[in-house]
């Protein structure tokens, strides 16, 4: 295994009561991934001088190094978790982009494995919930946008050709005399019978392509209206043509294609790729000739030919990550695997501690003596240098040890900020599931799916059997019946 050691001091510094210096941290790392037999790769640390937790470039480095593709190491491995992020939001991201790329992460001093099949789902979760919200975001743009139209303004981006913005927050359209008199030209030139578009385009060819003189002789903001997402505003600009000239041009246009028009619905299959049949088989999305019923059905066509209801499946699976009891079962498990690992360790560090708490009684015990040998007097001035620099050499190995008995005596501590960061995760999953199960969204709803169930067996008599992201794979899944919504075990 190739380790990235990664180090951090928060701007307070490292000679702040409480944090572990760089090199110590690194340090305590490069013991750690000795002990398990591995390789360090690389080490990076930042130092702050600023107090913003964005201003990380060695931090930045190694993400965009992870996200290119050319990370070399296998395992980021951090003295504490504290040490790469205090935020659950980013922690989330970044877990999500290791774990992308098939690293591994290590926390020296805590015990939490995010690459266990529960720790995925939890961070799965967390994934399509940034999401979620930066959909929203959008969605808040969009509204916004919708009501600067609805003043009369122009919403976003570069004017329309013939017309100008105002300066910087000013959105109204101001007409170009030269580019508007470009407009009233292609208009009035396409309107008589005998011209063009390709003549328009000759004249014209060092400025516009023809797609574009195209898209100005349909474009209704040169009638003084402001068109955005798909409907229609009174503008507050001047019109550069008259709605008459308007009229004629359109009449000669040619007809919009026909691709153009509005496309069939098409059911949005949010399980493709999860489902199987009862047989084993894959089952893969279908629908009636009508369009009317969606289905999932078997890729054995020939014998088993099973197709079950798309819109009751999707329910079903839904329903299933709503379900709270559930979420308590992961809750329970990944507390319970939290617990053990921790014994696990403190079971293993056990004995360090002894060895280092022996080590520093002999090295107390060897300084007295030397100190005592000191004191007598009568000593010739090289044995006087000498017993210094013995009393040199173990006070600083006095500090050494003492720090590493530190270290292994908070790691048996259960106040770690990973033990944290892994409650907030899990509390927060548990209210998620059940908000996001509900959002009408097949992209959500896919993404939350994906993230969350390894596949769903349909059964039939509307009976499934669900095997959750966060279970092993040789496990056997969850039994689950459409109808069920609140106790999955009446
Ligand atoms: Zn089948």
């Amino acid at each position: 295994m190739k380790y990235l050691i990664y180090a951090r001091v928060s701007p307070r510094g490292s000679d702040f009561e409480g944090e572990t210096s760089i090199s110590m941290q690194i340090q305590y790392c490069r013991e750690y991934v000795k002990f398990h037999g591995g390789e360090v790769l690389d080490v990076k640390s930042d130092e702050f001088v600023s107090g913003k937790d964005t201003n990380r470039p060695a931090f930045s480095g190694i993400m965009a190094e992870l996200e290119s593709g050319k990370a070399e190491w296998d395992t980021i491995i951090v003295y504490k978790l504290s040490r790469m992020t205090r935020s659950l939001r980013d922690g989330a991201n970044i877990f999500a982009s290791l774990f992308a790329q098939g690293k591994g992460f290590v926390s020296a001093t805590e015990n939490l494995d995010f690459s266990s099949p529960a720790g995925r789902a939890m961070l799965g979760m967390m994934q399509v919930f940034n999401q979620f919200e930066r959909e929203q975001g959008a969605e808040n743009v969009r509204n916004k946008m919708i009501s600067i139209a609805k003043q009369g303004l122009w919403p976003s981006g570069s004017a329309p050709f013939g017309y100008a913005r105002g300066n910087k927050k000013d959105n109204k359209l101001y007409p170009d005399a030269r580019k508007a008199s470009i407009v009233r030209d292609i208009f009035e030139m396409y309107a008589s019978e005998k011209i063009t578009t390709r003549d328009i385009c000759c004249k014209y060819k060092k400025v516009l392509t023809k797609s574009r003189i195209l898209s100005i002789l349909r474009d209704k903001t040169y009638l003084g209206k402001i068109c955005y997402a798909n409907a229609e505003y009174p503008g507050a600009h001047d019109p550069i043509i008259s709605q008459e000239l308007f009229d004629r041009v359109q009449r000669k246009l040619p007809k919009p294609k026909e691709h153009s028009r509005p496309k069939a619905y098409k059911y949005p299959f949010v399980l493709t790729g999860l489902v199987y049949c009862q047989c084993g088989r894959r089952m893969t999305p279908g629908t009636a000739k009508s369009g009317a019923y969606a289905y999932y059905t078997c890729t054995d066509t020939l014998d088993c030919k099973t197709r079950v209801s798309a819109p009751k499946l999707e329910k079903a699976a839904l329903d299933f990550l709503g379900q709270l009891d559930i979420r308590d079962e992961v809750f329970a498990a990944t507390l319970r695997k939290i617990e053990e690992k921790r014994d696990m360790t403190i079971k293993e560090i056990q004995p360090e501690i002894a060895r280092l708490k022996k080590a520093i009684s002999e090295a107390n015990t060897e300084r007295e003596r030397i100190f005592s040998v000191l004191t007598a007097g009568n000593l010739n001035d090289e044995i006087k240098q000498m017993a210094n620099e013995k009393m040199e050499h173990i006070s600083s190995e006095l500090t050494t040890l003492k720090t590493r008995l530190a270290i292994y005596e908070q790691e048996t501590s259960s106040d770690t900020d990973i033990y944290h960061f892994a409650m907030d995760l899990l509390k927060q999953t548990k209210r998620l599931s059940k908000d996001l199960s509900e959002i009408n969204d097949p992209d959500i709803q896919r993404r939350l799916l994906l993230s969350q169930l390894q596949k769903i067996q349909a059964l039939g008599n509307d009976e499934y059997q669900i095997y959750p992201a966060y279970t092993e794979s040789s496990t056997k899944g969850i039994k689950w019946y459409t109808g069920w919504d609140s106790n999955p075990h009446v």
